[in-house]
This record gives structure tokens, C-alpha cells and sequence, in this order.
């Protein structure tokens, strides 16, 4: 097998032949399909994540089942089977993932983070973590669903529990943003997206949203603007920046949720009557469950969302720091990488 493997943090990842790997009990060996390049991997890279060296980046993939470890029932997944890869390795039984909120499992573990991850052609994935798709789905679009499109549903959708009719102010158009614009949308809300970049306002109009308005001083005052009385029902703020969590608390208005995706570890001034006086909350949402997979490619499949905003760079696992750099330099929302065509 091929890997994109990196040594030490802040240095290119080399691609490097290794043996083909056995999978062992309870876990499964998954020829690599595609793999999308993702904000978390250029932070990994940096140390952000501090993980064991050397690792695998690679957490938002798709392939199809070469070998089950001893103790996998067929039923799961026999060889052959295309399928989207859920990241998070969870024990299934501790109090987080008995309210299925394995995404926050006590004991979690992450392919691309804490092991070996589908920057590769070939990855190992405990058994729990295949989810069967369709030969019809497109392996590059089930990639990124798993989770440039899955983590904003998380957040909209199971965190914030928004509902129809709601205003909701989406506070960046990167790779994650511009899913929650869509998928606002798509929920039946007004939608009012905010970026730096007349670029990406474009494609926040293109995705569905209401209004656009440009970013930066004073970003507040011209989103409430276009709000109604006391403000908007949701904000989300998908941008690792401390400035705009202030700029997120400072648009949300009377009972706002205000929804923290974008992680920076930046303080920010919070005072208790930026809640209080308001009776609005703050949320974090991280990640995303299976179901939430699930539910996506349901939503891709209807055509209630696209990819093909996502997908426009894809590239040979070759050129894997081609493609970090590429994100880092914010002139792409994602690149995928790609072993051949379809399944
Ligand atoms: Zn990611
Ligand atoms: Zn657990």
C-alpha cells in the first residue's frame, strides 16, 4: 500500500510503500477510494492535535471493503461493499454513546488523529465504523458528506435544533460554512451568510442564502440590520478565529443560539450579560455521528445538497501536500484525493 505519512509536524508528508495491513479482530481493511483534504489536517500537521508521530492523516473518506478481521459477521459489510468511513472510533457503552452521542464517546480514538488514518490506499476502520452505500453514490461526494457536509448538519441540526422559518447567520463560506448555508437553507430558514470574501458570497448565494454581508468591522450591526426585532433565532460561526466568536456573540440577539464550530483556541471576552440579558446560549458542536452520515447522503441522494462545490480540485495521493498547502493558502474550500475512478 501507499502512504502519505508525516514525521515530524511542520514538515511535508512523505509518500512511502508500506506492507499491505492485516485487519485485526473486530476491524476491517478498506481499499481507499477518496479522501477529502480538510481544515483539521493542515491543523494536525501543525501539532494542533498533538498526536503520536508518525501518523496518517485522512479522516473524510470513502472505499470499498477488501477483508474482514476475525469476529466481523459478513452481514456488516461483505468485501466489495462501497462505504463511507465514520471517523471516530467509540466503545458504544460509556454515557456519551449510550445517548448516541458517540461523537463525544469518553474513550474516543480518530482515524487521521489518533491512528492511522486514509491519507493511504489502504486504511484498517474498527468494524462499527463502515456504513454501507450505494454502487450509484459517487465515492469522492461520499468523502467529503462524511464530514464537510455532516459536521454543519450536526450543528444546525442536532445541536441547535433549528427550525423553519428562523433566521440563521452563517459566519464564514469555507468548507464547512458554506454546507451550514446550504443545509440552513435546505431546512426551510432564512439564511444570512458572512464572509471576507466576494468570492464566497457568490457562492453563499449560489447555496441558497437570503442575504449576503461582508465581513469584518462592524459585520454586526449590518447582519442585525437584516433581521427582525431582537435579532436572529441561530448563529453559527464555522471560522477558527477569536475575533469572529465575539463578532458571533455580538450579532446574536434576544434567545439566540450561537453555535461554535470553528475551533481556534484564541480567548475571546465573554461577559455574563452578553447571555444573561439576552437569555441566549452558546453551544460547541464537534464532529458529527454516524446518523448524521446517514441523514446527508439521504439529502445528497434527493438532491437537496450538492458536493460539487467540494470537489472541484482532486488530486493523486502523490500530491497530498499540494493540496495542504493549497487549503492553507485559502485557494480552495477542499481538494480531494482520489485512487482512480468510482468504485
Ligand atoms: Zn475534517
Ligand atoms: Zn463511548
Amino acid at each position: 500500500m501507499q502512504a502519505a505519512v508525516l514525521h515530524r509536524y511542520n514538515s511535508p508528508l512523505e509518500i512511502l510503500e508500506r506492507p499491505d495491513p492485516k485487519p485485526p479482530p473486530g476491524w476491517i481493511l478498506v481499499d481507499v477510494r477518496s479522501c477529502g483534504v480538510c481544515g483539521s489536517d493542515v491543523f494536525l500537521r501543525k501539532g494542533g492535535f498533538n498526536s503520536t508521530l508518525p501518523i496518517v492523516p485522512g479522516h473524510e473518506a470513502s472505499g470499498v471493503v477488501r477483508e474482514l478481521g476475525e469476529g466481523v459477521a459478513p452481514s456488516v459489510a461483505p468485501p466489495g461493499t462501497p462505504v463511507a468511513l465514520y471517523y471516530i472510533d467509540h466503545c458504544g457503552t460509556c454515557r456519551m454513546c449510550s445517548v448516541g452521542r458517540v461523537n463525544m464517546c469518553l474513550s474516543v480514538r480518530r482515524m487521521g488523529v489518533e491512528y492511522d488514518g486514509a491519507f493511504a490506499s489502504q486504511v484498517l476502520v474498527p468494524e462499527r465504523n463502515v456504513i454501507p452505500v450505494l454502487p450509484s453514490d459517487d465515492p469522492a461526494a461520499v468523502a467529503v458528506l462524511t464530514d464537510a457536509v455532516a459536521t454543519p448538519y450536526h450543528g444546525l441540526v442536532r445541536i441547535g435544533k433549528v427550525q423553519p422559518g428562523e433566521t440563521v447567520v452563517v459566519f464564514g463560506v469555507g468548507g464547512i460554512g458554506s454546507n451550514a448555508v446550504q443545509l440552513a437553507a435546505h431546512l426551510g430558514c432564512t439564511v444570512i451568510a458572512v464572509s471576507r470574501s466576494d468570492a464566497k458570497l457568490e457562492l453563499a448565494e449560489r447555496l441558497g442564502a437570503h442575504h449576503v454581508v461582508r465581513g469584518g468591522e462592524g459585520v454586526a450591526e449590518r447582519v442585525r440590520a437584516l433581521c427582525g426585532p431582537g435579532g436572529p433565532e441561530v448563529v453559527v460561526q464555522s471560522v477558527g478565529s477569536a475575533v469572529v466568536d465575539r463578532q458571533a456573540i455580538d450579532t446574536s440577539g434576544i434567545g439566540s443560539r450561537v453555535i461554535l464550530i470553528g475551533t481556534t483556541t484564541e480567548g475571546f471576552e465573554l461577559r455574563a450579560t452578553d447571555l444573561v440579558w439576552r437569555e441566549s446560549s452558546v453551544w460547541g458542536s464537534r464532529g458529527f455521528t454516524p446518523t448524521d452520515i446517514r441523514e446527508v447522503l439521504e439529502l445528497h441522494r434527493t438532491g437537496a445538497v450538492t458536493t460539487d462545490h467540494l470537489l472541484l480540485h482532486r488530486r493523486p495521493l502523490a500530491e497530498a501536500n499540494e493540496a495542504l498547502e493549497d487549503l492553507q493558502a485559502g485557494r480552495v474550500l477542499r481538494s480531494v484525493l482520489t485512487f482512480g475512478e468510482g468504485w
